[in-house]
């Protein structure tokens, strides 16, 4: 069993960035290459502005380049507490800039030729207990009356169209949710903001930044060299590198974890996920699946509530899921598992993301587990929030205060994890 991630693993190393040390002088300095930041230096470049990204690993390395691979419209919040917290509007707005994340993944793929196995295979949330399938079939009512047609619920008596398990109690679909291949993306997206002119510098850990006199923006340093631009946006996901300490407080890191299986026979995974969709189950311990493009299935979930990741946390993890992935296909109990791996998920309080300005600084970050299209959509959007359409974000208003008690080291953790396994065993 390797432990790493497989989409990294099967992805061609991306070979396009800079060498030598960080210098001159451009018009934005994006930090991180994750999805937010590789997508912001596409969209910046495109419109003509010189782009240099320092990355503290490899482009797409952290969450970006680890994650379950879904591309899931919807947010992680549930849609009838929003509303109600929000208003209507505002929370239809909010749903909808998570569609708009989706079809924009689509639409730079399709524009830079990024050849990822994009596919809108649909996302099916499934009731891990009888009960719940009430309380999803009123979330679906009231989500495609409001603001999402393209759901619809799956009675338990159908399931077997589904899913080749017996474990779960109906379903809901969300039609316009995607899988694709996460390196392959990452990988696509770097070389095609190199293509339009941006400058990436990997293993390149922004460590200091200073404000230049005179308006002339900032100065950041690398322990290889130094860089200025006029604006800076940090995209940094949940790191705990540099002077970023407003925002760990801010940002809870929680590990989630993956493992894939050895390739399985195609008429056994006919069998299994008949068609092919990003499924997730009801629980706060969720267990969430999908194929892979070359017939593994890769099975996720949150394991632990912890915040490590390294590969002896990883691998207890991966025990943890290899026995629920027995348990909801006792088909796959003896399967060989051929990767491990997990990362950092960049969770808020209110699981809700976070971008703006602050200090003369932009960032766009937060997105809870929702990342892959909301990353790849705040990018663009911080684009041209930096050009001056700071009305583009959709964030814009929301208020973001540090979490009382927190420094960056998550020490109330277990108890949380404590708090959410008894609601599962509850409720
Ligand atoms: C295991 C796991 C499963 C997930 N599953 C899904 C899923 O199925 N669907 C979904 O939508 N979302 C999922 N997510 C969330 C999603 O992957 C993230 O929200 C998204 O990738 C965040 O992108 P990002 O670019 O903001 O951050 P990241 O991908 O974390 O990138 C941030 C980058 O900044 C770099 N960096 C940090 N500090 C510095 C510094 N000081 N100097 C230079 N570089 C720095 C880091 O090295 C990193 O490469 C998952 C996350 C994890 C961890």
């Amino acid at each position: 069993m390797q432990m790493k991630p497989y989409w990294l693993d099967t992805a061609i190393p991306f070979a396009a960035g800079q060498a030598g040390e960080p210098q001159g002088r451009f018009d934005v300095a994006v930090v991180g290459a994750g999805f937010t930041g590789l997508s912001a230096a596409l969209a910046l470049a495109r419109k003509g502005a010189s782009v240099v990204v320092l990355e503290a690993g490899g482009v797409a390395s952290a969450a970006s380049g680890r994650n379950g691979g879904m591309c899931n419209n919807g947010f992680a919040q549930d849609y009838a507490s929003l509303s109600a917290a929000l208003g209507t509007d505002r929370a239809n707005r909010l749903y909808r800039a998570f569609d708009a994340g989706v079809d924009m993944v689509e639409a730079i793929i399709e524009a830079e030729g990024i050849a990822c196995h994009f596919k809108r295979v649909g996302k099916l949330k499934l009731a891990a207990k009888p009960h719940h399938y009430d309380k999803i079939a009123r979330a679906q009512e009231l989500l495609a009356r409001e603001v999402d047609p393209d759901t619809c619920m799956v009675a338990p008596s159908d399931m077997h169209a589904e899913i080749g398990s017996d474990r779960y109690f109906g379903g809901m679909l969300f039609k316009k949710s995607a899988a694709l291949h996460m390196g392959l993306f990452g990988q696509g997206l770097a070389e095609a903001a190199v293509r339009h002119g941006a400058r990436i510098y990997e293993n390149n850990p922004m460590i200091a930044m200073a404000q230049l006199e005179g308006g002339r923006g900032h100065r950041l340093t690398t322990p290889h060299g130094s860089v200025e631009a006029q604006q800076v946006l940090l995209a940094t996901g949940t790191s705990r590198i540099g002077p970023l300490g407003w925002f760990r407080r801010r940002i809870v890191p929680v590990g989630a974890y993956l493992i894939a299986t050895e390739p399985l026979p195609v008429e056994l995974l006919d069998r299994l996920t008949p068609n092919r969709r990003n499924t997730t189950d009801t629980r706060n311990f969720v267990n969430y699946f999908r194929t892979s493009p070359d017939n593994r299935l890769l099975f996720g979930g949150r394991a632990r509530f912890s915040s490590r990741s390294d590969p002896a946390s990883d691998a207890k993890s991966g025990a943890v899921l290899r026995a629920a992935m027995g348990k909801v296909f006792p088909e796959l109990a003896g399967v060989r598992i051929d990767y491990c791996w997990g990362g950092m998920v960049d969770m808020t309080r209110d699981r809700l993301p976070r971008a703006g300005e602050r200090e003369g600084v932009f960032y766009a970050m937060g997105y809870s587990g929702h990342g892959t299209h909301m990353a790849t959509y705040m990018g663009a959007i911080m684009a041209e929030v930096l050009d001056g359409r700071a009305d583009l974000n959709p964030w814009a208003d929301f208020d973001w205060p540090a979490i009382p008690g927190y420094f960056g080291t998550p020490w109330f953790l277990p108890f949380v994890g404590a708090y959410y396994r008894y609601q599962d065993l509850v409720k």
